[in-house]
């Protein structure tokens, strides 16, 4: 999970909002709410790009789906 301390320093890109850890340990996430976007956190270090941001539904629908593993 990320950092406490990097969260509060981490804004979305696009609203400038405040960011909350979501997704799974597996596939963790900074998720905007506002936006209602996730961005994901590749190696610790969270990918803060507008176009590698996912909806949050679709990252959601995409952590119940566990078949399909290694795409
Ligand atoms: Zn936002």
């Amino acid at each position: 999970m990320p950092n406490p301390d990097l969260l509060s320093i981490l804004i979305c890109p696009r609203c400038k909002g405040a960011l909350s850890s979501a997704g799974t340990a597996e596939k963790p996430l900074l998720a905007c709410h506002a936006c209602n976007l996730g961005y994901p956190i590749e190696n610790d270090i969270p990918i803060m790009l507008g176009d590698r941001a996912r909806p949050l539904k679709e990252a959601a629908e995409g952590q119940t789906v566990n078949e399909g593993e290694g795409e």
